[in-house]
């Protein structure tokens, strides 16, 4: 299952990237294929990316989706129990006096901070009566978890704008809350006081003296991938977001060394490690980010020359055995360069297998897709199909 994460837009000048992108071998697939739209959630509804990939693996994620947060800590490499509850986190620059609710956030990123390294280490002797595990994600970044059996959602402590003063974390207990609020502070402590923080200061940058904490999710009692279809998954990325549904549903997961999440990513060695992983895993789902950070940069031009760029790396894919396995290519939301944001416009769908009943379109794009024999379908029905015509399903009834 190939994701071009975000690639589908909306018409600009009655074009989108995909109609003006010259990609022979997209339009091949969709040519031996059989070809449809497909709603990741459902109609009207604007996904994530976290939710819709959770969707695309098979799983209700109005069920089973745990909270940014949840899976951004699985993605950096944190093992989450059920009931522990988790956060993303900022380093980020506050002034005033009192304590950290009575102080102003004026940059939420400490100054685009990358080498956090030394601040994480210092947070992890912070004194709780719960255990607690802290980890750095990219640049500023950085996820908390806090052990224990939390039941309930709770409210961010970051304001997320700045100039307004660092909220107090709510929760249904006072004992939840007050666990969240003292760690705040007592980092707030150490991080103020931090050699790094007095260096930056000299050197007029601004302190990484605190971190707001926002997306919380607490861990849920998740089937694996394994025991819902006795099928073994490996996703390929090197996005901690997607890392973290693959580990959610109990996948294996896997970022060749060279690959990076941007537009510079290393997309044979993508290509190659998931043709790779065909040799061992019953499922490999390979997820490429760029067009979606192009989307968001609303830059039609940069989604153009991407999609020709990875256009050029699919005939390793013609590799693999087509009688023997089942290629899909989607994407998990529509990016729209006009709106900058994820929309709830269909995806494009194409499956290649040699038995599947193909259909007359012969171009891979928003406005041919839709005449294809696949029809409208949802996300969390995409696996379901490819294993029925693996011949890999039960049958419902007698
Ligand atoms: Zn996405
Ligand atoms: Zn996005």
């Amino acid at each position: 299952m190939l994701i071009l994460d975000g690639l589908p837009d909306r018409p600009l000048n009655g074009k989108t990237p995909l109609t003006v992108a010259k990609k022979p071998n997209l339009d091949g697939f969709a040519e031996i294929g059989i070809n449809g739209i497909m709603d990741t959630i459902s109609p009207g509804i604007r996904p994530g990316s976290d939710t819709s990939h959770l969707a695309l693996l098979g799983y209700d994620p109005y069920r089973y989706y745990t909270g940014r947060g949840a899976i951004e800590a699985l993605g950096a490499g944190i093992d989450l129990k059920p009931g522990d509850l988790a956060f993303r986190a900022n380093f980020a620059t506050v002034h005033g006096n009192g304590s950290i609710f009575d102080k102003v956030v004026v940059d939420r990123r400490a100054g685009r901070i990358e080498n956090t390294e030394e601040l994480v280490k210092a947070l992890k002797d912070i004194d709780l009566p719960v255990d607690f595990e802290i980890a750095r994600a990219t640049g500023h970044r950085a996820v908390v978890v806090f052990r224990g059996n939390f039941t309930e959602e709770v409210t961010d402590t970051d304001p997320k704008v700045v100039g307004e003063k660092v909220k107090r974390c709510k929760a249904k207990k006072d004992e939840v809350s007050k666990i969240i609020n003292d760690f705040i502070q007592k980092a707030h402590e150490i991080l103020e006081k931090h050699w790094i923080n007095e260096e930056r200061a000299k050197n007029g940058l601004p302190k990484a003296n605190a971190l707001l904490l926002r997306g919380a999710g607490v861990m849920k009692e998740v089937p694996s991938f394994k025991e819902r279809f006795g099928l073994k998954l490996k996703v390929i990325s090197a996005t901690a977001l997607i890392k973290g549904v693959g580990k959610l549903v109990g996948g294996e997961v896997f970022t060749p060394p060279t690959a990076t999440g941007n537009k510079d990513t290393d997309i044979n060695a993508k290509i190659q490690s998931s043709i790779e992983a065909l040799k061992t895993k019953d499922v490999v789902l390979l997820h490429i980010k760029a067009p979606d950070e192009l989307g968001h940069d609303r830059d039609f031009n940069g989604k153009v020359r991407f999609v020709e760029k990875f256009d050029s790396y699919l005939p390793k894919l013609l590799e693999l055995d087509l009688s023997k396995h089942c290629l899909i290519f989607t994407s998990d939301h529509s990016t729209p360069v006009k709106v900058g944001e994820h929309t709830a416009d269909p995806v494009i769908v194409s499956i290649v297998y040699e038995d599947v009943r193909k259909d007359e379109v012969k171009v891979f794009n928003e406005f041919e897709a839709v005449k294809g024999g696949l029809c409208r379908i949802r996300g969390t029905e995409i696996l379901k199909i490819a294993l029925d015509l693996l011949n890999l399903t039960e049958k419902f009834g007698a």
